[in-house]
């Protein structure tokens, strides 16, 4: 054994999909290895064999591996069976534990042999780095049992072989694992083999400090990505929960985040999980994004209704990214948006009734009609290079100010839109460029003919 390498894992059982805890688990596991130039393992925990399947170990792999949390190695229990008979054998034959014959709790009336741990009653302590000193009176547990039968290891037995046999310097877990430490730390004992160190990370707690459900927010990290979260954004944000640097700085890449994380400045106290903070930690990784990256994300979240759209193309699309960056916190917000019915107008001809291009305070059809003709020799004089929302509204300014702003913006806004709500006319106009724009507003002045 190299003396003083730190050796890490993240040991999930797969009896679910990649929970947002484990993944934190598994990035502070990760961040500690990494920062010391050591090693991190994953490793399947499927003893279980009626919980464990096959679909969640694979979630649970995709998951990291989007998270970027790429292992040394990794490892599955239902491989290693030899492996915990040598070490049951071993402590059979040293009288640390015993077979027992005793009456099977799944099947009534049938006979089973178990393998039990003599229990030598008294008191185990352990210094968390997170809790300090943590002290257990093991009387209690009895005489547990850590095999089925020889060829059939239990949980506790499994995790303190393997953490032995894979060298593990450093247990950082979740604390819902600290009343697990004392068995743990007795089959230690009875195999003399040293004992790893222990870091219990506070659980993840949902607003209101119950434990994090599937009713409330999501809790498997495959739902995050289906709906559009940056896996960067989603690591900044978990990092944070339970860890601070010491600073006011939020934003970590991965690497500063392998620089500055420290066990130390883990917090005892529950970590609250904020949905809302963690849409702002995505939108700050979109704003941070190239243009071209933008772009094909939000191609590529677009539904099929939008991309088969007749008048659909890249350059206006290209147009609108600022708009569509304003109203997104998650690439799924897309739908959302397009839902609303907020993205087709750019790409089809909007449908509405004629009486709506009237302002509120406006009567007469026929004098937006001749305000609606004059916004299109405005339109018509300003250049082809200067055809942007600045010099557009500086074309039609005086003219709105002159007739009363609602009577000309709001037509032309409408006529362009289709809608009660959208992104002001200037802006319209440069994303729809000036040929589409002056044939909305010709249709307009048609309709009200
Ligand atoms: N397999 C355990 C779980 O999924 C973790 C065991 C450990 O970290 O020691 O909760």
């Amino acid at each position: 054994m190299k003396k003083n390498q730190i050796i890490t894992r993240i040991a999930p059982s797969p009896s679910g999909n990649l929970h947002i805890g484990t993944a934190r688990s598994a990035l502070f596991n990760y961040l500690f290895a990494r920062q010391n130039n050591g090693k991190f393992i994953i490793r399947i925990e499927d003893t279980d064999k009626q919980r464990s399947k096959k679909e969640f170990e694979d979630d649970i792999l995709e998951g990291l591996k989007w998270l970027g949390l790429d292992n040394d190695n990794l490892y599955r229990q239902s491989e290693r069976t030899d492996v915990y008979k040598k070490y049951i054998e071993k402590l059979l034959k040293n009288g640390k534990a015993y077979l027992s014959k005793e009456e099977s709790k799944i099947e009534t009336g049938k006979q089973v042999e178990v393998v039990r741990l003599k229990n030598p009653n008294r008191k185990v302590e352990f210094d968390d780095i997170i809790r300090g000193k943590i002290e257990f009176d093991t009387t209690e547990l009895g005489d547990f049992v850590i095999a089925k039968t020889i060829n059939d290891p239990l949980y506790h037995l499994a995790v303190v072989v393997d953490d032995y046999e894979m060298e593990i310097s450093h247990i950082i877990r979740g604390e819902d694992h600290i009343s697990n430490t004392p068995r743990q730390i007795l089959i230690q004992e009875a195999l003399e083999i040293d004992r790893p160190k222990y870091a219990h990370i506070p659980l993840i707690l949902a607003p209101n400090r119950s434990k994090m459900s599937k009713r409330g927010n999501a809790t498997s990290i495959s739902e995050y990505r289906q709906k559009g979260y940056i896996s960067d954004a989603l690591i900044n944000y978990i990092a944070l929960l339970g860890w601070n640097p010491g600073t006011n700085n939020e934003l970590f890449a991965m690497n500063k985040l392998v620089e500055e994380f420290n066990l130390e400045n883990i917090q005892k106290g529950g970590a609250i999980f904020d949905i809302e903070k963690l849409n702002w930690f995505n939108r700050e990784y979109i704003k941070k994004m190239s243009e071209e990256e933008i772009f094909k994300n939000i191609k590529q979240n677009l539904p099929e209704n939008i991309l088969n759209m007749s008048e659909y193309n890249d350059k206006i699309l290209k147009k609108i990214i600022p708009i569509i960056k304003e109203r997104i916190n998650i690439w799924s917000d897309i739908l959302k948006i397009t839902k609303e019915g907020d993205l087709d107008y750019y790409f089809k001809q909007p449908k509405y009734e004629t009486k709506n291009l009237l302002w509120k305070t406006d009567t007469d059809l026929n004098i937006v009609a001749k305000n609606l003709l004059k916004i299109i020799n405005f339109l018509e004089n300003i250049s082809d290079n200067k055809f942007n929302s600045d010099e557009i509204k500086k074309s039609i300014w005086d003219f709105a100010e002159k007739e009363g702003r609602g009577s000309v913006l709001w037509p032309m806004r409408y006529a362009l839109s289709g809608k009660d709500k959208s992104p002001d006319p200037f802006k319209l106009t440069e994303a729809l460029e000036k040929k589409e724009t002056i044939s909305r507003l010709h249709n307009a002045i048609n309709k009200i003919a």
